[in-house]
């Protein structure tokens, strides 16, 4: 018998399991991941930034957690060897809205604590000579980092302690009992008295198996790149973000120095038939089905209607996407937007048709599932694992 059992071998299952043995050095842990290693899914395939907490509501737990986990995956690679770069990050205004918008968010990180500069347009074109716009923001402590790497650092560190990973191993059950849970995979049952699911994508479904009917549904949205050449690799200094629109959930396509040195353009979102499906062509017919079945999520496409189909153009068509970097960094051709590998988001949806804007946690007798863990999460698995651990111990009782 396990004490506790992981589900999910992404940055949010093992950074919570490396804080439980660290809390627990004498508790038998198991983590079960369905791919062949760790962070394959939206860990392994993301801007790989290192948020500084810009964007969050003061005082919601995205912004407690982003700001408190740009410090702490710091210092964890600092720990472990892993290679991060402070590089900082700017955001620019391109016309009078965004600069209204960008006035906004200056009282919001102002709110939040954050260290930040108002540049004016020359001082913009002094840090950036390749970036144009009216005025921007400059937030130093934003960083990069490869979030793979982090997460098998915290495998390591797993294994280290004693803990077990058990790979290609696909949960298709759960049974909740009065003294443990059993987990039935693809390789086998295993007992364990208390069960943590962070399961990305699949967090509905796993839900599900407990025999609950989840309030909200997994909605993919795909988030497309493309590469600059390697003769830009130098075009930026920092991470280049557009003002979001604060009805939008996402923040735009920005330009994101990479920490192997390259420069990539992107995430969109658009809506995925697939749900662990990266390249264009990946269809689900039951992913899909699921998807627009939902009441919740047909509310949300018909809400977001007009952008929605902009961002779909956008995907089908390279220009729209240019037209978008080119409003600050405009340079930038055609031909320079060279293929790169998508990343599927899981957000959240209620049937009321919002999309959940902060982490959300469902919790049984013996088991806690993190059900929404959008953006900044990779940045905020740390405090996240934390948070889990804390309230695991006053659910479970133990000490
Ligand atoms: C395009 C994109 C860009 C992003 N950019 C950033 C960024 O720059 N900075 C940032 O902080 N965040 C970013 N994010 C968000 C961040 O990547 C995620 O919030 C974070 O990785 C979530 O981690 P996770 O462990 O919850 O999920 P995942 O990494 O998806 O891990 C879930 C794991 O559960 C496993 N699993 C699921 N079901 C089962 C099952 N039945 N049995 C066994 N295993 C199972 C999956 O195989 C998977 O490995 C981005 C996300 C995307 C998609």
């Amino acid at each position: 018998m396990y004490d506790f059992i992981i589900i999910g071998g992404g940055i949010v299952g093992m950074s919570t399991a490396m804080q439980l043995l660290e809390r627990y050095p004498d508790k038998r842990l198991l983590v079960v991941e369905k791919e062949s290693g760790p962070a394959q899914h939206q860990t392994g395939h993301n801007s790989g930034v290192i948020h500084a907490g810009v964007y969050y509501t003061p005082g919601s737990l995205k912004a407690k957690f982003c700001l408190q986990g740009n410090i702490d995956t710091k210092r964890f690679c600092d720990e472990n060897d892993i290679e991060y770069d402070e590089c900082g990050k700017l955001l620019v205004a391109t016309n009078e809205l965004e600069m209204e918008r960008m006035r906004a968010l200056w009282e919001r990180t102002a709110a939040n604590g954050l260290e930040r500069t108002w540049l004016s347009a020359g001082e913009l074109k002094e840090r950036e000579p390749n970036i144009v716009g009216i005025g921007g923001i400059f937030v130093p402590s934003s960083g990069i980092v490869n979030y793979r790497k982090v997460t098998e650092g915290m495998a390591c560190r797993i294994q280290s302690m004693g803990g077990e990973i058990r790979y290609n191993t696909e949960v298709t059950g759960l049974k909740e009992e009065v003294t443990g849970v059993v987990v039935v995979s693809s390789e086998g049952s295993f007992n364990g008295r208390y069960l943590i699911t962070c399961s990305g994508l699949m967090a509905d479904r796993v839900v599900r198996m407990l025999g609950q009917e989840p309030e909200f549904r997994i909605c993919p949205f795909r988030g497309e790149y493309y590469l600059l050449p390697p003769q830009h690799n130098q075009i930026v200094k920092h991470l280049i973000y557009p003002i979001p629109d604060p009805n939008m959930p996402f923040l735009g396509v920005h330009l994101t120095r990479m920490i192997d040195g390259t420069v990539t353009v992107g995430p969109n979102a658009v809506l995925a038939w697939k749900r662990e499906g990266y390249r264009k062509t990946d269809i689900s017919l039951h992913d899909s089905w699921e998807s627009l079945g939902y009441s919740g999520i047909r509310k949300v496409l018909r809400a977001n209607f007009k952008p929605g189909l902009v961002e779909l153009k956008n995907s089908l068509f390279k220009g729209g996407y240019l037209k978008e970097v080119q409003k600050y960094c405009p340079s930038i051709v055609k031909s320079d937007l060279r293929p790169y590998p998508a990343g599927v988001r899981a957000q959240a949806v209620s049937a009321d048709g919002k999309l959940v804007d902060d982490f959300l946690f469902v919790r049984t007798r013996r088991t806690i599932n993190v059900c929404n863990a959008p953006s900044p999460a990779a940045t905020s698995a740390l405090p996240i694992g934390r948070h889990i651990i804390g309230e695991a111990c006053k659910q479970f009782g133990i000490e």
